[in-house]
């Protein structure tokens, strides 16, 4: 009689029980979701909302294999003094926020100095170096190379001492791997002849990979994940608790109660809003951005993804139309939406470039979730046993979520990691 019960018990609580719940469906913990998945592990994915609809929506989609120096604190006192008075372009803040960001920020400025940034930028290198072949695993598997666009994308100068300069960066850059093609004015009519002639070239950056719909390619690596065994609950990741035997608990939206006995927070800018709970709240602080769509007007072309660096916003030939998206606004999750940027940068975006009428209602906003050692944390939480987070991957993010989460998923099942994972240990901020 004992015996022929006991399958059945074992059934329904296996039918409850992950191994591990991935809170967060942004790419970061989709990319947690999937590779946990690959190296066995049966994974729960915890959304209040769709996948990839909140900063992994509305970012330039690139794939920012390039991008192997992370963005400092501005040092050159011009660059203050025009930041302070609010008159930029590519960068701004809302008062309070900066009020409210205070200690972070000064640890940014910190990490900054030539000397320490030095090193911080190898840490970050060793992450990128990941990117590419991570995303393409994944674009492959899921099939959704109809998601991609070009395999470069352009940063245009609008003054012959820019363009020097970032010539002999990108020179530096190529003595570490990335690779890139110098455009003369001549070569950028070529290649895209509706820009304005203003320019007197750019930088090609050959070696990244462009998405034409950022949260489509999300939600194509949760389908794989589903399709693999996966399961994806709507819920609120606010809600989770510790049972008595030191599981962790998740009530979803119908009240239903679902069981794991390991949690990765992956809530990008909302993620210390849980783990503080939890008890660890290190120093995240968040970099809006904004962008809006264009349509295109008969006859006129954008081939590639352009950035006006000396404006500081890009111009990213999308699926909904050619989306206009903007550097960094300090503001806190909840600071109401001053889309000044954008209302600088439209008529700067018009004389680039022929847009056409905007393809947008509303004005789309999300929040970079940053460190101010520009540093992801990537391990497990200290003090909290069985909580991992994978979060604060600042203007990277969607860059870096699939190579996030082999990453993590190779700590969690004691494997070695393909880099050195000490520079992003979470503890580092105890
Ligand atoms: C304008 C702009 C341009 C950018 N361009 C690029 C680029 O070209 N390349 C690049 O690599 N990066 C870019 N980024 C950065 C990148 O978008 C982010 O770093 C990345 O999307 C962060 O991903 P994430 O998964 O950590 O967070 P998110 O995508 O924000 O995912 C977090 C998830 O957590 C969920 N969540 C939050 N709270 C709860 C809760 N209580 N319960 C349940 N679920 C919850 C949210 O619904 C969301 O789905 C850009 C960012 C901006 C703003």
């Amino acid at each position: 009689m004992t015996l022929s019960t006991e399958p059945v018990l074992l059934l329904q609580v296996n039918s409850m029980t992950y191994d591990v719940f991935v809170l967060g469906a942004g790419m970061v913990g989709t990319g947690c979701a999937h590779y946990l998945q690959e190296s066995g592990k049966t994974v729960a994915l915890v959304d209040k909302g769709a996948p990839g609809m909140q900063t992994s929506h509305g970012n330039a989609g690139i794939i920012q294999r390039e991008a192997i120096q992370p963005y400092a604190f501005p040092r050159q006192l011009s660059v203050i003094l025009t930041a302070a008075a609010n008159r930029r372009t590519d960068i701004r803040y809302q008062l309070p926020a900066v009020l409210s960001f205070i200690r972070p920020l000064r640890q940014y400025y910190h990490y900054s100095a030539p000397a320490r940034y030095a090193g911080i930028a190898r840490e970050y290198a060793s992450l990128i170096s990941l990117s590419l072949e991570t995303h393409n695993e994944l674009i492959h598997k899921a099939g959704a190379e109809a998601l991609t666009g070009t395999h470069q994308w352009l940063a245009l100068s609008r003054t012959d001492r820019h363009l020097e300069e970032s010539y002999l960066s990108a020179d530096l850059l190529a003595e570490q791997g990335v690779s890139h093609t110098k455009l003369s004015a001549e070569d950028l009519k070529l290649r895209e002849p509706d820009i304005s002639p203003l320019f007197p070239g750019a930088v090609m950056w050959t070696s990244p990979r462009t998405i034409r719909d950022p949260s489509a390619l999300v939600q194509s690596y949760v389908d794989l994940f589903l399709s693999g065994g996966g399961t994806f609950i709507s819920a609120d990741a606010q809600t989770l608790s510790r049972t008595r035997d030191g599981l962790w608990e998740i009530r979803n939206d119908q009240g239903d109660v679902s069981q794991a006995r390991q949690v990765v927070v992956a809530l990008g800018p909302w993620s210390t809003l849980l783990t503080a709970k939890f008890g660890y709240q290190p120093p995240l602080f968040s970099k809006r951005g904004y962008h809006r769509h264009y349509k295109t007007q008969s006859g006129k072309q954008l081939n590639n993804w352009v950035l006006d660096a000396e404006k500081g916003f890009l111009l990213a030939p999308m699926n909904r139309g050619i989306r206009l998206t903007t550097g960094a606004e300090l503001a806190r999750l909840d600071d109401p939406q001053t889309p000044r940027q954008l209302e600088q940068l439209e008529p700067v975006a018009r004389q680039d470039f022929p847009l056409g009428e905007r393809a947008d209602d509303e004005t789309w906003s999300g929040s970079r979730p940053c460190f101010p050692d520009m540093k992801p944390v990537i391990g497990e939480v200290p003090g909290v046993s069985h909580m991992w987070c994978a979060f604060g991957h600042g203007h990277q993010g969607f860059t870096l979520g699939p190579a996030t989460g082999m990453l993590l998923a190779q700590m969690m099942t004691g494997q070695k990691t393909a880099i050195e994972m000490q520079p992003f240990r979470p503890g580092r901020w105890t």
